[in-house]
């Protein structure tokens, strides 16, 4: 990995924020997803004998990134092409490739993730969402019982990717399997969740009662466990990191322009050191996140899952601190603007902590360094 990134990922970056500025802080999720997912940006990871761009997540985290700072993100980007696409790409049938990836691709087709529990939370370990087989006599394939929560999309998706156990393994260390559900099943049922967040794509509580799904609506194998989770986890890592750099950068940006122009004594704002050195400090902050992102997306693109798992933690965590702060200062810069409808930055400091809480904690990831990259004991 150089760190001087290619000419072909600085035009990438280029193409993908002038499509945000064409649409901009304003725009219409539909719309700029089927533009985003016609010239090939949403899918820009996926192999491409099935449509995708046969990049990787360098590519499909600049195109979040830029999009998210030219004020348009794209939230199921982290789940669609990201987690869903991925590990179908890795690990699903040859039959489930043909039928998803071509429409994750493009953009035509989307899948939420689901594996946040009411009683596990941060605990993925506690899920319970149980997945039987059925008997031949009684038609065969899965029956799906439990339920979740905080699940971005579902009402806009076609289908959810669910994370349960088999029955077999309802108990101890989690061995997760994975299950497309369609958004219509049968005992699949959603309600919205009342968030606080300014955003189209809304969460919500899931329950699955006795959802009866088809043999072949399991992805991969059924005992291939936390290696098959984890194709799926990193990417949403690394995705989340490019989701909080990009509004980071928006943030940062606004605030940038308003110091240079707004002036109450002889200077711009902005020649005051409190303000200027702060904003400063968020831009090294966001530029250092995305070096720690790049290394993340490179180590996984090239196949080192271990490797990346460290490094897609710590871009995460970098990277929503660096958001949470950089929009701190950016309403502060503002001042009584900074709360104001019509510079958009308030409600940034709701969504920024998203960054900071899912999909993994910053406390997780702390002890995820403490115990694997430090080796020190667990309290939990
Ligand atoms: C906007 C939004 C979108 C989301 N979208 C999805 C989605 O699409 N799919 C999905 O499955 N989930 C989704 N989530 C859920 C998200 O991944 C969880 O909220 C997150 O994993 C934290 O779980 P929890 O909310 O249950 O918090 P808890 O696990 O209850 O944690 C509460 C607090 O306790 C701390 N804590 C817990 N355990 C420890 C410990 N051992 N040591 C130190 N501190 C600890 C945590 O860091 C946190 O601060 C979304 C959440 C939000 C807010």
């Amino acid at each position: 990995m150089s760190i001087v990134e290619t000419q072909e990922h600085q035009d990438l970056r280029a193409a993908v924020a002038a499509l945000g500025r064409r649409h901009g802080r304003g725009f219409d999720r539909d719309t700029l997803w089927s533009e985003a997912g016609k010239l090939g940006y949403l899918g820009v990871n996926l192999p491409e004998e099935y449509g995708g761009g046969g990049g990787g997540l360098a590519e499909l985290s600049i195109v979040l990134e830029e999009l998210g700072a030219a004020g348009c993100p794209l939230l199921l980007m982290v789940v669609s092409p990201a987690i869903c696409g991925t590990v179908i790409a890795r690990f699903g049938t040859e039959e489930q490739k043909r039928e998803w990836l071509p429409g994750l691709a493009d953009g035509s087709r989307t899948m939420a993730f689901g594996i946040t529990e009411p009683d596990a939370g941060s605990n993925s370990h506690r899920i319970t969402t149980t997945a039987r087989k059925a008997d031949d006599s009684d038609g065969g394939g899965w029956i799906l019982n439990g339920r979740k929560v905080f699940v971005s999309g579902v009402d806009i998706t076609d289908a959810t990717l669910i994370v349960g156990r088999t029955e077999d393994a309802r108990t101890g260390s989690l061995k997760p399997c994975l299950f497309i559900v369609p958004r219509d099943a049968q005992g699949f049922h959603r309600s919205q969740i009342d968030m606080e967040l300014q955003a189209v794509e809304k969460q919500f509580e899931l329950v699955l009662d006795d959802v009866r799904l088809p043999a072949d609506a399991l992805v991969g194998d059924e005992d291939a466990g936390l290696l098959q989770l984890f194709a799926g986890l990193n990417p949403e890592r690394v995705m989340t990191a490019a989701f909080a750099l990009g509004m980071g950068r928006h943030a940062l940006d606004k605030a940038v322009d308003y110091a240079k122009t707004r002036q109450v004594w002889k200077q711009p704002i902005g020649a005051h050191q409190a303000i200027a050195h702060p904003l400063a400090q968020a831009y090294i902050e966001i530029e250092l996140a995305r070096l720690m992102m790049r290394k993340a997306a490179h180590l996984y693109d090239a196949g080192d899952d271990a490797g990346a798992g460290e490094a897609a933690n710590m871009a995460k965590y970098a990277a929503g601190e660096a958001c949470v702060r950089a929009v701190d200062q950016a309403v502060h810069t503002l001042g009584g603007n900074g709360l104001t409808r019509e510079y958009g930055l308030a409600s940034l400091i709701t969504a920024s902590r998203v960054a900071r809480i899912a999909p993994v904690s910053r406390e997780m990831i702390l002890n995820y360094v403490s115990h694997q990259s430090l080796g020190l004991p667990k309290s939990y």
